[in-house]
């Protein structure tokens, strides 16, 4: 494996066994890498498979009913679908930090904010409590709370949405690790907020040198924090480019669409673009493209197979029959 990188996924599947003997295909073959230092963009509408990927990284896929069905996830070489639970508790934390969009999914509300940033560090790092205060004191000072000697006595309800989302990031990076995954980070913060939470993770992330791996669907987001994006649709990959170019070029109706319904501020037009219809369920995909009955484009053959994704040019993947290269 190249040594630039970090995270190698190949082929994962993840599927939900639900009622009736149906089987919801979440995640359905996805491949993709991240490079250790990159942003990487996971887009798509809800619905799509992204959070489903990223808590198949983690391995906190309920089960009953999900279940990873094939693939691998690679960790510098080592994968983590073959270890144990006690070893993969490790992993989490310790080399992968998660940041989700509602920070009391993490946050503990019966511990103060000091005993939570400092638990890992004392279970990871084997810190004893007092170093791990004094770690935990540095963290939020790091993350920017103006008076993080009284914060860290504090409990999660005495901090606002982006004061918690700030001891969030604090708690995820407590033990360096080499990826974060961001899950909707600033969805549910106020606009002003949310920059300045997106402001603090990239420089965290040339503080700490860690890769992220950034789940939204606000292209906004995007294009203020990731190297490169994929965009995913019913429980595949799509496109994926480096961020600049899926911005100035993007090839597949999907992405096409997604850009067209973002507001644009030298823009005249009265009314935004939508793209029709919905998202399948992931348990009653339609054959062939996934996307095709939301299509401009839909012909005949895009509902005989699921297109392969094809080179649209360099680091640039389409997965559409316009860019099959036939004629
Ligand atoms: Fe549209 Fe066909 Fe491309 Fe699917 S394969 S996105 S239906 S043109």
């Amino acid at each position: 494996m190249d040594k630039n990188i970090l995270l190698e996924v190949k082929g994962l599947k993840t599927h939900f066994f639900i009622d009736d003997g149906k089987v919801a295909k979440a995640v359905d073959g996805v491949d993709f890498e991240i490079r250790k230092g990159e942003t990487l963009a996971l887009v798509g509408e809800s619905g799509s498979g992204k959070s489903i990927t990223s808590l198949s990284i983690m391995q906190l896929i309920q089960s009953p009913p999900g279940k990873i069905v094939a693939g691998s996830i690679k960790l510098e070489g080592k994968d983590l679908l073959k270890l144990s639970e006690k070893e993969m508790t490790n992993v989490r934390g310790n080399d992968i930090g998660m940041i989700f969009q509602e920070p009391m999914t993490s946050l503990n509300p019966v511990f103060t904010i000091g005993n939570q940033v400092a638990e890992p560090l004392m279970k990871h790092k084997k810190m004893k409590k007092k170093e791990a205060y004094a770690k935990a004191l540095e963290l939020l000072k790091l993350v920017g709370f103006p008076r993080a000697e009284e914060i860290i006595n504090e409990y999660p309800h005495q901090l606002s949405g982006g004061m918690r989302q700030r001891a969030m990031i604090a708690m995820a990076l407590s033990c360096n690790p080499k990826l974060l995954i961001a899950d909707e980070p600033t969805t549910a913060l106020d606009v002003t907020i949310q920059a300045q939470i997106l402001d603090l993770m990239i420089d965290m992330k040339e503080e700490f040198g860690s890769s992220i791996l950034m789940i939204t669907h606000d292209l906004g987001v995007v294009a203020e924090t990731a190297d490169r994006v994929m965009v995913m649709y019913g429980g595949q990959i799509v496109e994926e480019a480096e961020v600049k170019e899926l911005f100035t070029d993007p090839k597949h109706p999907y992405t096409v669409g997604l850009l067209a319904s973002m507001p644009q501020i030298d823009d005249d037009k009265e009314r935004l673009e939508a793209i029709p219809g919905m998202v399948p369920p992931a348990h009653n995909f339609p054959q062939g493209c996934r996307f095709a009955p939301r299509c401009k484009h839909a012909m005949d053959k895009c509902t005989n197979d699921v297109p392969e994704l094809y080179e649209a040019g360099p680091g640039h993947k389409v997965r559409c029959v316009l860019f099959d290269g036939k004629e």
